[in-house]
């Protein structure tokens, strides 16, 4: 019997066996013994003519067997090998690979000295960095440590799709921004920092919004795509386009001190939907906007992420296909889940409901961004900020309740009474179920949930503040500070 070694993303078809024992007497009789056996691999090697994909390389012993005497049909003895290379697991899809450079120049040589002496780099891994082109969504605080270390690393091409501007509060973990930058469209700032590190790379910048009519167009022209967002649209919209264009999806999201990482819509690997078919109901997870986060954390995973990405342009060592890493900073430990591929994914099971983006503002419960603002939401009147002001103005009988965390108060209030949200159900007899009570928290997550709390608890005459007190700073008074 002699060995055949499966690489990760043919494994699931393999019975997840790394190692397969096959009798044969050429590489041929082997391959067909194996698709014998896992019937299941026969499409992911071979095309409906049963000849070898093109992007699958067959090496027996450490020799591509195209190069061998008599290729295919070379014998084989039960102490050889024979391993399957999918250019697959290099991520790059052939159909729509680039065209590869042909050589480095002398600076790029000085450049990249330290990885052309790594064996497992060497010039042409240089060579497939210089070709790739890899989409980064958003230019925050993933994107930041993401773009600067893959440009860094020479990837060629580096595509950023992002439409904030750079704010005060992002700088302490946004480290491609600086404090001049603040004000300045967060792609600008983002170029000038990148080509800074590395002029070679060409910045290909997409000020707008993802939407599910532009994802498609903007994909097309890449091969990687890695997630930096912060909200479940997003995230959801991102996965379904990988999965449909047939790209790797290299994610990480963050919050407070932890976070996860995983390569998701790779050949043979779960996307994001097998792991969470459906996003959770809004104001559950409440945002980083919300709820904090260490500013050294996305530093971290966004450098996961580029780690991720560089190891699937170059074809080495294990991505994280089927694994999702979870990384806790306070106690600083690194886990790892093994995911599986549902093959009752909506998105990239066997048969898939989503075969084309939909709304995934409505999918995740949030208002379409077209629509105008809800009156109502789970049976609770949504106050926009305008009216609360005119109602304060005239002197209206109102009583303004404040969920939000007492080290919030300390940095901007309102004139609110303040119970955090988790202490409303002990403190609830601090309100008066007469009167008219407007609650509010930071964007208006928390606050909704404690007025659905107070409305199930006999409170007829609650409202909701539409966008928190960072509405009101935004479209009120800009004296009342954003945090
Ligand atoms: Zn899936």
């Amino acid at each position: 019997m002699m060995q055949i070694h499966i690489p990760t993303p043919l494994r699931p078809y393999s019975g997840k066996q790394p190692v397969v024992d096959v009798a044969a007497h050429t590489v041929a009789e082997a391959l067909t013994a194996l698709i014998t056996q896992f019937p299941d691999l026969r499409k992911h090697l071979y095309t409906e003519q049963g000849k070898l994909r093109a992007f699958v390389n067959v090496y027996l012993n450490d020799e591509d067997v195209r190069y061998i005497d008599q290729k295919e049909n070379a014998p084989v003895k039960d102490s050889d090998s024979i391993s399957i290379i999918p250019s697959i697991a290099g991520g790059l899809p052939t159909t729509s690979a680039p065209s590869p450079a042909t050589a480095l120049t002398p600076e790029e040589m000085s450049r990249y000295s330290r990885h052309l002496i790594l064996p497992e780099v060497g010039e042409a891994g240089q060579l497939k960095l210089k070709a790739a082109r890899v989409l980064c969504i958003g230019a925050g605080g993933l994107g930041a440590p993401l773009t600067m270390y893959l440009a860094a690393a020479g990837v060629g091409t580096l595509g950023i799709v992002d439409f904030d501007v750079v704010e005060a509060s992002n700088l302490h973990r946004q480290v491609i921004h600086g404090t001049s930058d603040v004000g300045r469209p967060k792609l600008d700032s983002a170029e000038d920092s990148l080509k800074a590190i590395n002029p070679n790379v060409k910045i290909v910048k997409f000020e707008t919004r993802l939407t599910s009519e532009n994802a498609m167009q903007i994909f097309k022209d890449f091969d990687i795509i890695a997630d930096g967002t912060d909200n479940f649209p997003t995230r959801y919209l991102v996965n379904d386009a990988c999965v449909l264009s047939d790209k790797p999806n290299v994610y990480a999201s963050i919050f407070r001190f932890e976070g996860q990482a995983s390569v998701f819509g790779a050949a043979g690997g779960p996307c994001y939907r097998c792991l969470y078919p459906e996003p959770p109901p809004p104001g559950l997870v409440p945002s980083c906007a919300e709820g904090g986060v260490l500013g050294i954390l996305p530093g971290l995973l966004g450098i996961v992420q580029a780690t991720e990405v560089i190891k699937l342009i170059l074809g080495e060592g294990e991505p994280l296909v089927g694994r999702l890493l979870l990384v806790d900073t306070l106690a600083m430990r690194f886990r790892e889940l093994k995911l599986h591929k549902n093959p009752e994914c909506p998105s990239c099971g066997a048969q898939p409901t989503v075969t084309s983006l939909i709304d995934y503002e409505q999918f995740c419960g949030l208002p379409s961004k077209s629509t105008p603002p809800a009156e109502m939401l789970n049976g609770i009147p949504q106050m926009q900020v305008e009216d609360l002001k005119r109602r304060m103005d005239a002197a209206e009988d109102l009583f303004l309740l404040d969920v939000r965390e007492p080290y919030e108060f300390a940095i901007a209030q309102l004139g609110g009474h303040l119970i955090p949200l988790n202490d409303l159900p002990q403190r609830v007899r601090e309100l008066d179920a007469s009167r008219e009570i407007i609650v509010h928290c930071k964007m208006g997550g928390r606050s909704q949930i404690a007025a659905e709390f107070l409305a199930q608890n006999g409170f007829k005459r609650v409202h909701n503040l539409a966008g928190g007190i960072t509405a009101w700073s935004e479209k009120v008074d800009p004296n009342v500070p954003k945090y």
